[in-house]
């Protein structure tokens, strides 16, 4: 047994399969997780003393890599008074205009805990609005782990959902339409049937929960018509993309307007922090403003704040320099994969959008989770543990993103794309 079995062995004993979440166990992957004692920059640092490139980047929120100077100093300054007062504060209000400034759908925010909370409150308020209960999904999307969505993915053909938990009342999930990403006929048949009954639509405007699927040329500005056509809210789940893409989120990127956004993630700056918005009349619907209840303990916590305001503003400096540098290293990566995989004839998708990073063993561009399905997961598996076995950390499952940060260098790229080439090269081999 080595040490990392051990631990899991301990962990396992106090916590369901040894972690806090799901993923991070290795299920996709097989094998044992690497406990991590630490980070930085780019880098993991293994409690068997190991450094990793890591690609996870805590599933979003390290634009600029681990312990970035002017987020510490933030937490390190806002540490000094207190934790948690439970009463407003000047610095929420900073970053609540912040975030209305970056996205022009934005006019009011609140400020929450987890992304989960975000969509989860987001469709209280679409539903209150709208007087109307059903809630469309598209499969493979992520939306947190809230009731209404955890939604078995409709394979192919668009279906009424059925729970994909034990626990999940199906009274909740029958609400839940499910259509496939990229496929607007569909969604356009479960509006012709349900139209009047359908609160919102709820799309990742960029999938980012099934490796990375961009949308279609016209299916966000469809999704919009549509949405707009049976008077149904549009909800664009920006908790991956809000920040990562570009300043303004995936939303500026393609120029389509959504009713309501989720944040989360990038605006933590590695806190729990995580914001729903959108136009003032909706807002204003939630308590106290409204009737529409939600309300959270540590919510707009002085930390997390503190946190995501400053990754915020170093994100904004230099005329977002930082975008051009994540472009850049993203570009380098994906250059490195492509290079590799065609030096040993290995049918390989690089599914890419700034530094999100989708990997698939395929030999068509993945619009769907379906296609993600169908792709070669047992190679993805074996490629998986041959880069970490080499100090390279991807996300141990071909349905994350891998995250690129401002951290990740030319050394840091270089080194993982002649680890992925010697992983290849065992593909070929073999
Ligand atoms: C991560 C994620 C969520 C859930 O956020 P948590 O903070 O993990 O609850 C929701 N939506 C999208 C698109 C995500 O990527």
């Amino acid at each position: 047994m080595s040490a990392m079995d051990d631990l899991l062995a301990r962990a396992s004993r106090v916590m369901p399969g040894g972690v806090s979440s799901p993923v991070r166990a290795f299920r996709g992957v097989g094998g044992t997780p690497v406990f991590v004692r630490g980070a930085h920059g780019a880098y993991l640092v293994g409690e068997d003393g190991r450094e990793y490139v890591d690609y996870v980047g805590s599933y979003g929120p390290h634009v600029f890599g681990h312990r970035p100077r002017a987020v510490v100093e933030a937490i390190e300054r806002a540490l000094e008074q207190s934790t948690t007062y439970g009463a407003p504060t000047v610095a929420e209000v900073e970053l609540a205009e912040l975030l209305c400034s970056a996205l022009p759908s934005l006019d009011m925010v609140r400020l929450v805990n987890s992304g989960t909370e975000a969509t989860m409150s987001a469709l209280r308020l679409a539903r209150a609005a709208t007087g109307r209960d059903r809630v469309v999904k598209l499969a493979g999307c992520y939306h947190g782990h809230a009731d209404p969505f955890l939604v078995a993915a409709g394979s192919g053909a668009a279906t009424i959902g059925v729970p994909s938990s034990p626990g999940v009342p199906p009274a909740v999930t029958a609400a839940t339409l499910v259509a496939p990403y990229n496929d607007l006929a569909a969604v356009e048949r479960l509006f012709h049937h349900h139209g009047d009954e359908i609160a919102a639509l709820i799309v990742e405007p960029i999938a980012g929960n099934m490796g990375v699927v961009p949308p279609q040329p016209g299916y966000l500005e469809g999704l919009r018509a549509l949405t707009a056509r049976h008077r149904a809210l549009l909800i664009f789940d920006e908790v991956m993309t809000g920040f990562r893409v570009a300043w303004g989120g995936a939303q500026t990127l393609f120029d389509v307007e959504p009713d309501l956004t989720t944040l989360g993630k990038v605006i933590g700056g590695g806190l729990p922090l995580a914001a729903y918005g959108g136009r003032r009349e909706l807002m204003e619907q939630i308590a106290p403003a409204g009737p529409v209840y939600q309300a959270g303990t540590l919510s707009g916590n002085p930390l997390a704040v503190a946190a995501g305001t400053a990754q915020l503003r170093a994100l904004a400096a230099d005329g977002g320099a930082a975008y051009r540098i994540l472009e850049a290293n993203g570009a380098r990566l994906e250059e490195g994969l492509r290079r590799a995989a065609a030096r040993h004839r290995i049918p390989l998708q690089v599914q890419r959008q700034g530094s999100m990073v989708g990997l698939f063993f395929a030999s068509r561009p993945v619009t769907c989770l379906a296609a993600v399905d169908a792709s070669d997961r047992e190679r993805f598996k074996r490629v998986f543990h041959r880069l970490l076995a080499d100090g390279v950390h991807l996300p141990p499952s071909p349905y994350e993103a891998l995250f690129v940060s401002t951290a990740h260098g030319e050394r840091e790229i270089d080194h993982t794309v002649a680890a992925f080439d010697r992983a290849l090269a065992a593909e070929a081999a073999a």
